[in-house]
């Protein structure tokens, strides 16, 4: 049977009620059946809509007027929220923030997993969810003369002028600021992306949680900085605390934000910071979660449900620069670590040197290469930890944690919908999940990352 047209037209306004929201945070609402998705409505809520985009099973729309408001919604505090794309949710209180993320976790178990026996924890958020990040990267423009640097609009290369990010921290923020300030000053051109002309592209600062060590690093097409000298010593001035003024050369037309050629102006090339007792050297190019009071929450987390005594080998997968599997050493006999990326496992072998963890390896291939060849070397771990990037896990990998048959598995997860696909098939392979724990690591925005516990059936 064909299906009957959709009830809207483009351009169409329309009177809707929201009765739910989507993963990213969307209010959805419903004509004659059909859904149409609108940025920034709650469940609840009445609202006059516009229709924007009319797709087959499905439409999009843009939120006029509000007439009744979900006693959740709050004012966000950002100026720019409904422009920037960076953030998805400040209009609804925290804690209807959490209580989402536990739902959107819960859906997918059930949906996906078919999984609905599992436990969900609720959320375990932040005391304070604003000012977390630890790392900025802002490109640059100009605007009557003037230079501006600001996140891209959504969904276009527009930079919106702003001076504060609200979930940044806040020495981010007024390095940048004070970078734009002194860059303009000395007649510094911004990169033009049309015709791949001007010198500065991106502004990024990196922000020690911890130790509050701030990296600048100035991202420019051309290799020579007009008034190098000058600019350095001014933003040493404003920031006495700079312990790190980097330039990356990025002359390609690209939006990848970094190039191949780096070179440290002042200071040296690392910042250093700590997730609990462990120290991590940071280089402009490494991979560092960004919001480490978060991350220490979710490792953990990691750590409880891995319940190590000191005796056990351990598998890190996708294990990045090795912050899980610096954390499982502690308390382990062996851990193995492996991940695709070169330069993170040579980061991965610095920061258990730094750390003096000798019962630590790393190893540079595709997990789902490396763990069958590990097994044909007699290696037998008594857990498996996996981290994998938001696609999930390879089913060759799957596979061959199957095959290894540890106790436990512990699985970190920065989407729910993979990760319950990937519970089905460890669930059908012998394996129990016995409890999923979501952390917040990026308040504000719609994304949520869980701890998953299993054990051998
Ligand atoms: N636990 C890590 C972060 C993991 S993010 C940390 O805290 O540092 C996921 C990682 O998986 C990334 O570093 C990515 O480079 C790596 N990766 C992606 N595909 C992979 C594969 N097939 N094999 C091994 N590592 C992979």
């Amino acid at each position: 049977m064909a299906k009957p047209k959709p009830p809207v037209q483009k351009n169409q306004t329309v009177e809707l009620t929201f009765e739910d929201l989507t993963h990213e945070g969307d209010g959805v609402g419903k004509i004659d059946g059909y859904p149409l998705f609108v940025p920034y409505g709650l469940p609840g809520e009445k609202a006059t809509v516009k229709v924007v985009k009319v797709k087959k099973n499905f439409g999009f729309g843009k939120l006029l007027d509000l007439h009744e408001k979900n006693p959740e919604r709050v004012d966000p505090p950002c100026n720019v929220f409904f422009q920037c794309g960076g953030c998805q949710i400040q209009h609804m209180s925290y804690d209807m923030q959490l209580k989402m993320k536990q739902k959107q976790v819960k859906d997918a178990m059930r949906k996906i997993g078919h999984l609905e026996h599992v436990p969900v924890h609720q959320v375990r958020g932040m005391k304070d969810p604003w000012r977390y990040r630890n790392k900025v990267q802002m490109p640059v423009g100009e605007r009557d003369g003037r230079l501006v640097a600001g996140f891209y609009q959504k969904r276009s290369h527009n930079i919106i002028d702003m001076d504060t990010c609200v979930v940044q921290d806040e020495s981010n923020d007024r390095m940048v600021e004070a970078v734009r300030r002194i860059a303009e000053r000395y007649g510094v051109r911004s990169y033009d992306e049309e015709n791949n002309r001007g010198v500065l592209r991106h502004i990024m600062v990196r922000t020690g949680q911890n130790t509050k060590d701030v990296m600048v690093v100035l991202v420019t097409r051309t290799k020579k900085l007009p008034n190098q000298d000058e600019i350095i010593d001014e933003i040493r001035d404003a920031f006495p605390s700079v312990k790190s003024i980097v330039q990356n050369v990025n002359p390609k037309r690209t939006n990848v934000v970094l190039g191949d050629d780096t070179k440290v102006l002042y200071g040296e090339e690392y910042i250093y910071d700590t997730i609990g007792d462990i120290n991590f050297a940071i280089s402009p190019e490494s991979f560092y979660q960004v919001n480490p009071t978060q991350t220490k929450t979710l490792y953990d987390q990691a750590l409880e449900y891995a319940a190590l005594s000191g005796k056990e080998q351990v598998i890190d997968a996708y294990c990045g620069i090795g912050t899980i599997s610096l954390f499982l050493a502690r308390n382990a006999r062996k851990v193995y670590g492996v991940e695709v990326v070169p330069e993170a496992v040579a980061d991965a072998k610095a920061n258990a040197k730094l750390n003096h963890i000798e019962n630590a390896e790393f190893y540079v291939g595709q997990a789902e290469k490396v763990m069958p060849w590990w097994k044909s070397q007699g290696l037998n771990p008594d857990v498996i930890v996996v981290d994998p990037p938001r696609k999930g896990c390879d089913e060759q990998l799957l596979q061959s944690m199957l095959d290894m048959n540890p106790e436990r598995i512990v699985y970190v997860s920065c989407n729910p919908s993979t990760l319950a696909r990937d519970l089905r098939i460890l669930e059908d392979g012998g394996y129990e999940t016995k409890e999923i724990q979501p952390v917040d690591m990026f308040p504000q925005t719609s994304h949520v990352e869980c701890v998953s516990w299993l054990e051998k059936k």
